[in-house]
């Protein structure tokens, strides 16, 4: 870190607010504490962690410091006897869900429609509540409360297709509305979501870019094709030819062209549509099809969608393959012509982004874990934890529970059960099942399955996870940004890469506040970019700096960066951020690296081994679409549910 703490405003404020139980915010520091440390010792964790905000999330932001270091002891190897040292607890369960994520939780509903109450399943969660990576944070701001996503935010297209599907079982709403632009000082375009805006360039919102302290701010710079923007003219000319490629590329011996959908068309899961076109595409990556195919200088383009691409698929160009980029409708490789893209605005989000769908599929499957079925209590309200693993729920989910261990009762081929092995409070206790679902990360899966086939850990060992980091920051008014006439800010360099005001959604009539003169949730979306080395190497020093970083520092950061950005039009970090609540994932992304979708001639893909699952153990995370998304988790969840019953 450079700078002194004195330097930042608002560094030295003494913060004792509701909406920071759960943390302390001590000036003090904690550089380079590891999450190992930090949860033998309870202020450091607080820490380390820092606040949580308010309500069903305040102690459960991010992957927390306790649960970072238990993964930290599976991954040193320290429960390999852990059949030794059950405390007790021998239930049988038809199914056990490892991981309360969507993917878990779809899992768990998988059996719960198809056998009602009499199938017995237990889901074990890590955290101190539900929901991985679509949870939220809540922040108070005097006396008014602003949401934000944890992780996952963006849902839609609107309710068509699997998405309706799902939204009419879990008696979700089919339409929505959100609160109409507020009173500022000219009309601003909000958009509905945090990600539509960025890349695809829709016009769903009022953007502004921020080129550093000696240019300032410009508007949208592909308004008046690039002139404003204060990069080289090479850059430029690239950045164009790229951003208006036809599309239309090709490969020696193979029919049809990348802009072609009839070779490459949009399929529900990405890697079902395998065409020699599709795996021509997943055998580069994006920086060498720029660069060998497209003709185009790869640089300027990284500096532009690296962050992005991060945000999505873990990596920059240099390590995704060229169809992972194609998923993200990336210009060379995508059949989709975003140029036309309408300026209809049909992603959303929920206020605390898709934490919506976890909650709602608990709320099915345990009734009594919210006080009535209204959508304001599932978006907003207290979950009942006391309900969530009562001896009489056919559905139970148990928190805070980290499964160390999982091996068959025997041969794969032949045991009738499974053991699951899960710390908690400091004791190893074992429950049994009859099959289990792995709904977690395939980094964690390959090292708890104890009996898993040499060639599924093999083929899991070679994928690579990225880490994220994201930091809601509640203001308490947003007039900078009415100020600058912009909703959504871009950026290249220092703290994040992007952040914008979202139109809050109207529930019974109300939404959170939207005006300038009213407090909001600024989110920042983190990635740590090494671009240009081996993509192991990038991920494993992401993650070192995401766990090696105060949440002091990383205060300091915030601050820094807002007020470089917005201090000359009238925002003072000091008066002005009611609070912040980080988002540590440590394992946010697997990288779809060359391979990942189609394998290599010789190997399959790592996901074919996992969606085949052995004995009575089936995986399923968002994970294995390359892509993640809910409804990724929401499909190979319920794939793998079904495998097993
Ligand atoms: C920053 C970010 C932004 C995103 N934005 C979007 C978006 O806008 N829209 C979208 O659709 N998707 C988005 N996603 C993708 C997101 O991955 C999916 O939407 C989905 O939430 C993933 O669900 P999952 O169940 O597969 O995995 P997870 O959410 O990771 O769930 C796995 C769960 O298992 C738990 N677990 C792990 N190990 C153990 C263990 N040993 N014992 C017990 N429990 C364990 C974890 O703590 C976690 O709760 C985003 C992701 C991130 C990180």
């Amino acid at each position: 870190m450079s700078g002194r703490p004195k330097d930042i405003p608002g560094i030295d404020t003494r913060i004792a607010r509701r909406d920071f139980v759960g943390g302390v915010l001590a000036a003090s520091g904690m550089v380079g504490a590891a999450p190992v440390r930090a949860a033998q010792d309870a202020s450091i964790a607080g820490r380390w962690s820092g606040p949580g905000g308010i309500g069903d999330y305040a102690a459960a932001n991010g992957n927390t410091a306790e649960v970072a270091a238990a993964a930290h002891r599976v991954r040193d190897g320290e429960f390999d006897d852990a059949l030794r040292h059950i405390a007790g607890r021998d239930d049988v369960y038809d199914l056990v869900v490892v991981g309360g994520g969507v993917a878990g939780m779809a899992a768990a509903y998988a059996l719960h429609t198809c056998r009602g109450a009499g199938g017995r399943c237990l889901v074990l969660e890590n955290h101190r509540m539900f929901g991985g990576e679509s949870r939220g944070n809540q922040i108070e701001v005097d006396g008014r409360i602003v949401s934000g996503p944890q992780g996952a935010n963006q849902t839609g297209p609107y309710t068509t297709g699997l998405l309706g599907d799902i939204h009419r079982a879990l008696g979700l709403p089919m339409d929505f509305a959100f609160a109409d632009a507020a009173h500022g000082s000219r009309p601003l375009k909000i958009a509905n979501d945090h990600f539509d805006w960025v890349f695809k360039r829709r016009k769903v919102a009022s953007v502004g870019y921020y080129c550093g302290s000696r240019h300032g701010w410009i508007g949208d710079p592909w308004d008046d094709g690039l002139a404003a923007l204060p990069w080289s003219a090479d850059d430029k000319r690239n950045l164009l030819e790229w951003m208006q490629s036809p599309g239309g590329h090709s490969a020696p011996g193979i029919v049809g062209t990348t802009s072609d959908p009839r070779n490459l068309s949009e399929a529900d899961d990405p890697g079902n549509e395998d065409t020699p076109l599709a795996r021509w595409l997943d055998g580069m990556s994006y920086h060498a099809f720029v660069r060998d195919v497209m003709k185009c200088d790869p640089s300027a383009i990284a500096r532009l969608v690296d962050p992005y691409l991060s945000n999505t698929l873990g990596a920059g160009i240099d390590c995704v393959s060229a169809y992972g980029a194609r998923i993200m409708a990336m210009p060379g490789v995508s059949a989709a012509d975003w140029r036309r893209s309408p300026d209809r605005d049909f992603l959303f989000s929920f206020p605390m982004g898709n934490a919506i769908y976890p909650r709602a599929m608990v709320r099915a499957m345990i009734p009594a874990a919210y006080a009535d079925g209204g959508l304001r209590t599932l978006v907003f309200g207290k979950t009942r934890r006391e309900a969530l693993d009562r001896a009489e729920n056919a559905t139970r989910v148990r928190l805070r529970s980290t499964v160390v261990r999982v091996v068959h009762d025997g041969h794969p081929d032949t045991a009738e059960t499974v053991s699951v092995i899960y710390l908690q409070d400091g004791r190893l206790y074992r429950v049994r099942a009859k099959g289990v679902v792995m709904a977690c990360g395939g980094w964690i899966a390959r090292r708890i399955v104890a009996d898993m086939p040499e060639d599924y850990r093999e083929a899991w060992q070679g994928l690579h996870y990225a880490p994220i980091l994201v930091a809601n920051v509640a203001v308490r008014h947003w007039r900078f940004l009415d100020r600058l006439g912009i909703s959504a800010a871009r950026w290249f360099d220092g703290f994040g890469y992007a952040t914008n005001i979202r139109r809050p959604m109207m529930i019974d009539g109300r939404s959170e506040p939207l005006s300038p003169d009213a407090p909001t949730m600024l989110t920042f979306y983190v990635p740590f970019l090494k671009p240009g080395d081996p993509v192991a190497a990038q991920t494993v020093d992401a993650r070192m700096r995401l766990f090696a970083t105060s949440f002091h520092d990383f205060e300091m950061q915030i601050r820094r960066q807002m007020q470089e950005m917005f201090g000359a039009h009238g925002f003072d970090a000091r008066r002005d951020i009611a609070g912040i609540v980080l988002n540590r994932w440590g394992h946010a992304f697997v990288v779809p690296e060359p391979g990942f979708f189609f394998g290599s001639p010789d190997r399959p893909p790592a996901r074919a081994y996992a969606r085949r699952g052995f004995g009575r153990i089936a995986f399923g995370a968002a994970e294995l679409q390359g892509y993640q998304t809910w409804l990724a988790a929401y499909q190979e969840g319920t794939r793998a549910a079904l495998q097993l019953i």
